[in-house]
C-alpha cells in the first residue's frame, strides 16, 4: 500500500543541544517526580520533588513514523546533570517489546555511560563521551546515564516496531546501580532488585 508510506523527510537537531528546534518532533519530559520509585534512595527523590520537583531528561518521538519492520524511528536523548542521592539521573530505560532488536546512540555532547542487561542477567556498561557511538545488540535492555558536569545528548536509531517495554525495568529495576564513590561513577549491586 504504496499510499500509506511515509515520504522522505528532513528534520533538524542541534549537534550541542539536541533541540529540534522547528519543533517538528515531540518533546517529552521526564522529572524526578515521574519516576521517583525507580531511583534507589527513594527518600531523597521525594525531597527533591518536595522542593519544587527537577527535570532528569527530555526526548523526541516521531509519531509521524509507521511502525512497520522497515521504518526507522530516531531522535535525540537529553539528560541532564545531577543526582539523587548518590545516584546520577538516567533515563527510565527499557528492553525492546520485539526483544531481538537493536539500536544505536551516538554521544552529541556530554559525558556518561549506557547500562545495559540481557534477561539472562549478563550486564555491560559501555561509557559514553561525544562523538563516540554505542551500539546496543538485540535483547539488551538500555538506560543512559549522565556521570558529568553537563547535559548529556544522544542521538538514537531503531527499528521503528521494536515497541518499548518499560515495565519489566519499573517491576524488577535494573540488576547494577551506577552511583558515586570519591567523585567518580561506580557500579554497585542494586540492593532492592528482584527475581
Ligand atoms: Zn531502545
Amino acid at each position: 500500500m504504496a499510499e500509506d508510506r511515509i515520504k522522505p523527510f528532513t528534520l533538524d537537531f542541534d549537534l550541542v543541544s539536541g533541540l529540534c528546534k522547528s519543533g517538528r518532533a515531540k518533546l517529552t519530559h521526564r522529572f524526578v517526580s515521574n519516576m521517583a520509585a525507580q531511583f534507589n534512595d527513594s527518600a531523597a527523590a521525594e525531597e527533591i520533588v518536595r522542593n519544587g520537583d527537577k527535570p532528569i531528561y527530555d526526548f523526541y518521538e516521531l509519531d509521524q513514523i509507521p511502525e512497520t519492520a522497515g521504518d526507522l524511528k530516531f531522535g535525540t536523548s537529553i539528560v541532564y546533570a545531577g543526582k539523587v542521592g548518590d545516584e546520577y539521573f538516567m533515563t527510565q530505560g527499557h528492553f525492546h517489546t520485539i526483544l531481538e532488536t537493536g539500536e544505536v546512540y551516538y554521544c552529541l555532547a556530554g559525558q556518561g555511560a549506557m547500562l545495559m542487561e540481557t534477561p539472562e542477567g549478563e550486564v555491560h556498561l559501555a561509557e559514553m563521551k561525544a562523538g563516540e557511538a554505542v551500539y546496543v545488540p538485540p535483547r539488551w535492555a538500555h538506560r543512559s546515564i549522565n556521570t558529568g558536569n553537563e547535559t548529556m545528548v544522544t542521538f538514537f536509531v531503531f527499528r521503528s516496531d521494536a515497541g518499548h517495554d518499560y515495565g519489566t525495568i519499573k517491576q524488577k529495576g535494573y540488576r547494577k546501580l551506577v552511583v558515586e564513590r570519591d567523585g567518580k561513577p561506580v557500579m554497585i549491586d542494586n540492593p532492592k532488585w528482584a527475581e
